[in-house]
């Protein structure tokens, strides 16, 4: 008789170690791989796991193994694939079964279905056959067109070899025309038919129009979009085509860093310091760093874009370890939007009574910008405003007693939403645990009926601009107003089409689109992001700031540029401000590094958030600090190695949760690595999956956290 086969398969639960099982050759029609898709038998049920091993023998008795079940029609996931996600379950401390099932789209997990798949796919190959093409109305960017800079980019790109490590900056203003150089660049990789590239950027609102470009400018080549945006079975399909080589280029957001893409020759980041590149639950990675990582593994080259480069990528380039490429001439001879801080101390930046026609609105905004948008107006140029909080106000009050709309879940504030927002009626919503309410008649604590709304959203300025400039077409885009009636794609078209006059709106609107009037933008509530617990907030701030300024004057018909950018502060002085009127990115980024290398913050040290969720607040707390007691005892506190004491989170309670957190910190990642490996076997030992057996606290390490 030959020898048994025995697989071991990881599945998707916090255990670190997988299970074996006999691999019926006769039944199952097939040999057994490393990286095969299975269903296996667990506990009462059947779930879908990978193999990880082939061998003879297993530690546990043969005869009583079960059976694999099912095998999924599909190649099995590429040695190279497998490794990114050892690694990444390695470096982030989570369960490698943990780690790959969630990256395999849901059609792919349904093994009941694995029969009919492949005659669906067939059907969907017919059906793209028939589709005609799109029109493209993007104009194409030929190499013949590049200007003087982005040539020069590109032939420095072209020096480097296909076939090695190299990860570059590209760093250049915004409208500089990075894209355009990256696609020439690609071009040439995708000479060769068999190559895949993976272009990640950084929000769902952002692949439709670099979809259009991409596919435009590559009409021969195969391309699939992968987001979270995109209907399951489109995904599956897309995800299918990418981890069998049929696609070439593969689009999309952090998700897609995790796929099986067994010819990658060439990686680039758009927008790389953008903060949607951290995934914020379950395995907390970052796809931009674990996208780096990949190239080094494959020695292929990886392009990181931004116009504000994150403080760890711009270092590097500046340390040589990266290459550094800069583009600092705008395309179309567009120059930088002239910043004006408004300073709201001032008294003549504010209107006085008397200047407005209706005495009795009180303006939203200091006079200095009303007259601002009044020319943009008069000039026929479209203005943005922003304000970085979505709904009417952030909080409702009763001036009688004190009673704020606070939620009865969480420890934050609920927000109100006017009508036509998230229903038909005006409700106050939770932002951080969804709760809904209708809005009280009266005080629920003393029955005042007069309810005050304290601060603003953009709601409340939309009715304001209205109020304002009444025959000026007004259009709200934050993430109610696209969820509604038409998707943002739609609203943008709109913005484009010039049936606007004023867009009110939160950032959304400023990351990545090309807007072609826009004359003046305006943001009004930088203030609140200026002074903020977590150390990157500034940072954060500045490359919002930058890409918002991008935003006006970008290009215009005659060649004649006029764009401002207005910023409503009571503290122009801050440096981030100061950087900014200068359109000084590398000052800012040399000043904040110096701050941090004083303080010993990232990237200058490295941390890691231990996460406890628990009924109470108290218990939150406690279980870290028997943890950090315990890590204490151990020795293993040891030079460079700095474990805080646990603190409440920001928001500390949601949804009946309380959270706190726990900081470990230090100068030396081998260091910070065994310390985690430690707290979590530490911790694994005395809970059932990540709920602790005492107590009930779910917990969570994430390493390289981006807010503390
Ligand atoms: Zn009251
Ligand atoms: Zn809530």
């Amino acid at each position: 008789m030959p020898p048994p086969i025995v697989v071991q398969v990881v599945v998707d639960k916090p255990l670190t170690q997988g299970f074996d099982y006999l691999w019926d050759k006769e039944m199952l029609g097939s040999r057994p791989e490393v990286g095969s898709i299975v269903e296996v038998p667990f506990g009462r049920s059947h779930l879908i796991g990978i193999v990880i091993k082939v061998s003879t023998h297993s530690e546990y008795e043969i005869e009583k193994l079960k059976g694999v079940t099912r095998v999924a029609p599909l190649p099995s996931l590429d040695p190279a694939a497998l490794r990114l996600m050892n690694f990444a379950s390695h470096y982030y401390v989570h369960a490698l079964g943990e780690t790959i099932i969630p990256t395999i789209p849901q059609m792919w997990k349904k093994p009941e279905d694995w029969e009919k798949i492949p005659k669906k796919l067939a059907a969907d190959k017919e059906k793209k056959k028939k589709k005609s093409d799109p029109e493209f109305t993007e104009e194409l960017i030929d190499e013949s067109h590049l200007n003087q800079g982005q040539k020069i980019a590109l032939e420095k790109l072209r020096t480097f070899s296909s076939d090695e490590f190299r990860a570059i900056l590209l760093q250049g203003q915004t409208g500089s025309g990075k894209t355009a150089v990256f696609l020439n660049w690609l071009r040439g990789i995708l000479e060769d038919t068999s190559a895949q590239v993976l272009l990640l950027v950084p929000e769902i609102n952002l692949t439709p129009q670099l979809e259009r470009r991409v596919r435009a400018y590559f009409p021969d080549k195969s391309m699939v979009v992968l987001h979270s945006g995109v209907s399951e079975k489109v995904r599956g399909i897309a995800w299918y085509e990418a981890m069998t080589g049929k696609a070439q280029i593969i689009l999309g957001t952090r998700l897609a860093a995790l796929t099986p893409m067994p010819n990658l020759r060439a990686v680039v980041v758009d927008e790389e310091h953008d903060p949607s590149y951290k995934q914020q639950d379950g395995i907390r990675y970052s796809a931009r760093d674990l996208a780096v990582w990949r190239a080094h593994d494959l020695k292929i080259p990886i392009l990181l874009a931004s116009a504000t480069p994150s403080l760890e990528t711009w270092m590097a380039a500046r340390a040589g370890r990266y290459e550094y490429i800069r583009l600092d001439q705008r395309a179309q001879g567009a120059s930088l939007p002239k910043v004006h801080l408004v300073n709201t101390r001032d008294p003549q930046t504010q209107f006085s009574p008397g200047d407005l026609e209706k005495p009795k609105v009180k303006s939203l905004i200091t006079k200095t910008l009303a007259n601002a948008v009044s020319k943009n107006l008069e000039g026929k140029q479209q203005s943005l405003i922003l304000i970085n909080r979505r709904g009417y106000a952030p909080v409702l009050s009763c001036g009688a007693c004190s009673w704020l709309s606070k939620c009865d879940q969480c420890s934050s504030y609920m927000v109100l939403h006017k009508a036509g927002a998230l229903g038909r009626k005006s409700v106050l919503s939770c932002h951080h645990c969804g709760l809904v309410k209708i809005i009280p008649n009266h005080c629920p604590d003393c029955g005042n009926a007069d309810l005050k709304t304290l601060g603003q959203g953009t709601q409340k300025i939309e009715d304001f601009i209205e109020e304002m400039w009444p025959s000026a077409r007004v259009l709200r885009v934050d993430t109610d107003s696209s969820r509604k009636s038409k998707g943002a794609e739609e609203l943008f078209q709109e913005i484009h089409g010039g049936n606007v006059d004023i867009v009110v709106g939160t950032q959304m609107i400023a990351k990545g689109h090309d807007y072609q009037n826009i004359g003046l933008v305006a943001v009004l509530d930088a203030d609140s992001r200026l002074f903020s617990q977590d150390f990157r907030a500034a940072e954060r701030l500045f490359a919002q700031l930058v890409q918002v300024a991008g935003r006006a004057g970008r290009s215009s018909k005659d060649g004649e540029v006029s764009g401002a950018i207005y910023i409503e502060t009571q503290f122009p002085e801050a440096a981030v401000f100061q950087f900014l009127l200068r359109h000084d990115v590398d000052g800012f980024l040399s000043f904040t590094a110096n701050e941090r290398k004083e303080a010993g913050l990232p990237p200058f040290a490295y941390q890691a958030l231990i996460h406890a969720e628990a009924k109470s607040l108290d218990k939150a707390i406690q279980f870290l600090s028997s943890l950090k007691s315990h890590l204490r005892a151990q020795g293993l506190i040891s030079n460079g190695l700095k474990v805080y004491d646990p603190v409440p989170k920001a928001v500390m309670r949601v949804a009946g949760s309380e959270r706190a957190q726990l900081l470990v910190e230090s100068d030396n990642r081998k260091n910070l690595q065994e310390t985690l490996e430690a707290i979590d076997s530490y911790l694994r030992s005395h809970s059932q999956g990540r709920i602790s057996k005492e107590g009930r606290i779910r917990w969570l390490i994430e390493r390289d956290p981006i807010s503390i």
